[in-house]
C-alpha cells in the first residue's frame, strides 16, 4: 500500500481487528471440516447477502433505482447489514460521494489516486471515513428504523453469526458465516478497486470505471461498472442482452409479485452511447486530456517559431503588459505549431470511447491547452535570460 500524507496507509485501526479476525477464523475449516450442509449454507448466505448489497445498498439505497415498500426497504437494509459492511446510511453516503468525485482526490476509494489496496480495503478503516455525511442521504435519514440500524451497524451480522453457530455448530459459524462473509467482502470491494482498473470503457464518464465480465459473475452484475457510471440511476447495469446481471433479473421477478416497482432503466440514447455528456463530465475529461497534452514540447517549438516572427517583439510587449487577452494573442499568432481544433479532436478521439460530445470536449481541451501555452510563452519571454 502506498503511503499517503495523512498516514492513511497505516491500517492498524481498532475497527480493522474484527475484519482481520473473521479472515483468520476461515482457517478454522482445517479443524471443523466442510460438509455438504455447511457448503450449501455458505452458498445460500453468499447469494442472499450479495443480492442485498447490490440490489439494496447499491441500487436502491445509494441510487434509488427502483421503489419499494417501507417494510421491504427495512428488510433489504437488515439483510445487507448482515454482511458487516457498516450501516446502511454510511454505505449509501460514501457511495454517493464516490460517484460525485469519482477518481478525483475527493473520491473516498479511488485506486488511481491512492493505490489498489487502499481502494480495495484500506479506506474503510481510516478514521476520517468513519463519519456518515448525513446531508447526502436526507431521503434515507427520515426513516427512524434505518437510522436505528445504522447506529447498530454490526448487530445484524452478529445475529446471523450466532444463528449459524446455533444451527450448525462451529462448522456452521466458520464455513457458513465467516467464509461466505469474507467472500462477499472481497467481491464487493473488487468493484471499488478492480472495476476502476481492469476492463473496457464503453462510455466516456470522466473516471476510470470499467466493464469487466469476470467481475460481473461473483458480484451478480456489478462488473458492468462503466455502464453504471454512465447512467447510475438505472436498476439494470448490464445494458446489452448478453451482459449478465442477475441482480436485475431478480429485481424484475420481484416486480412481478409487486414487492418492488418503478424499476428505472437507461435511456436508449445512453445505451447506444449517443447521449450528450453533462458539462461537469466534459470539463473533467478535458482537464485530464489537457494535462496529458505535450505542452512542453510545443512551447519550445512555438518559442523558436515566434522568435522569427517580425511582429513578435511588439506582440510580446503588449501581452506582457497585460493589454492583450489570450484569445486576441492566438488570433495574431498564425503558426503551424499551434494545435488546431482538428488535431485536438484527433488526440481526444484516440483516447476516449465514442461520444457525441467529442467536439465539446475537444473545444474545452483546446481552450485549456492554449491557456497553458500562452502563459508558458510569456513566462519564458519575461524571464531575465530571455
Ligand atoms: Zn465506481
Ligand atoms: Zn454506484
Amino acid at each position: 500500500m502506498r503511503a499517503t500524507d495523512d498516514g492513511s496507509a497505516d491500517i492498524a485501526y481498532p475497527s480493522a481487528i474484527a475484519f482481520v479476525l473473521v479472515h483468520l477464523a476461515c482457517i478454522g475449516v482445517f479443524w471443523t471440516g466442510v460438509s455438504q450442509g455447511t457448503l450449501l449454507l455458505a452458498a445460500g448466505l453468499y447469494a442472499m447477502r450479495m443480492f442485498a448489497i447490490t440490489a439494496g445498498y447499491h441500487r436502491y439505497f445509494a441510487h434509488r433505482a427502483f421503489r419499494t415498500s417501507r417494510a421491504f426497504q427495512l428488510g433489504l437494509a437488515f439483510l445487507a447489514q448482515t454482511s458487516a459492511q457498516r450501516g446502511v446510511l454510511w454505505w449509501a453516503a460514501k457511495h454517493r460521494r464516490h460517484h460525485q468525485y469519482a477518481d478525483t482526490e475527493l473520491d473516498v476509494h479511488s485506486p488511481v489516486q491512492r493505490g489498489f489496496l487502499y481502494a480495495h480495503v484500506g479506506w474503510i478503516f481510516v478514521p476520517q471515513n468513519d463519519a456518515t455525511e448525513i446531508d447526502t442521504v436526507p431521503d434515507l435519514s427520515r426513516y427512524p428504523e434505518l437510522c436505528w440500524l445504522d447506529r447498530h451497524p454490526y448487530l445484524p451480522a452478529v445475529a446471523l453469526g450466532v444463528a449459524t453457530w446455533l444451527a450448525m455448530g462451529w462448522e456452521g459459524l466458520v464455513v457458513g458465516f465467516c467464509c461466505s462473509t469474507v467472500l462477499v467482502w472481497h467481491a464487493t470491494f473488487s468493484i471499488n478497486s478492480l472495476a476502476h482498473v481492469v476492463g473496457r470503457q464503453r462510455y466516456v464518464t470522466g473516471d476510470h470505471s470499467r466493464n469487466n465480465w469476470l467481475l460481473a459473475l461473483p458480484t451478480f452484475g456489478e462488473g458492468w461498472h462503466n455502464n453504471h457510471h454512465a447512467y447510475q440511476a438505472s436498476a439494470r447495469q448490464g445494458f446489452r442482452w448478453w451482459e449478465y446481471d442477475p441482480t436485475f433479473y431478480a429485481l424484475r421477478a420481484l416486480s412481478w409479485v409487486g414487492l418492488v416497482w418503478d424499476l428505472r432503466g437507461p435511456p436508449a440514447a445512453v445505451i447506444r452511447g449517443e447521449h450528450k455528456l453533462g458539462r461537469p463530465v466534459i470539463d473533467k475529461v478535458a482537464a485530464q486530456l489537457a494535462a496529458a497534452f505535450p505542452v512542453e514540447q510545443i512551447t519550445r517549438q512555438l518559442a523558436d517559431a515566434l522568435a522569427d516572427m517580425p511582429q513578435w517583439e511588439d506582440l510580446k510587449a503588449r501581452a506582457i503588459a497585460a493589454r492583450m487577452q489570450a484569445e486576441l494573442f492566438w488570433k495574431e499568432v498564425d503558426l503551424p505549431q499551434v494545435p488546431t481544433f482538428e488535431e485536438i479532436r484527433h488526440y481526444a478521439r484516440a483516447r476516449l470511447a465514442p461520444t457525441r460530445s467529442l467536439d465539446d470536449i475537444s473545444l474545452a481541451i483546446r481552450a485549456r491547452v492554449l491557456e497553458v501555452l500562452y502563459s508558458r510563452l510569456l513566462e519564458a519571454s519575461a524571464a531575465p535570460s530571455a
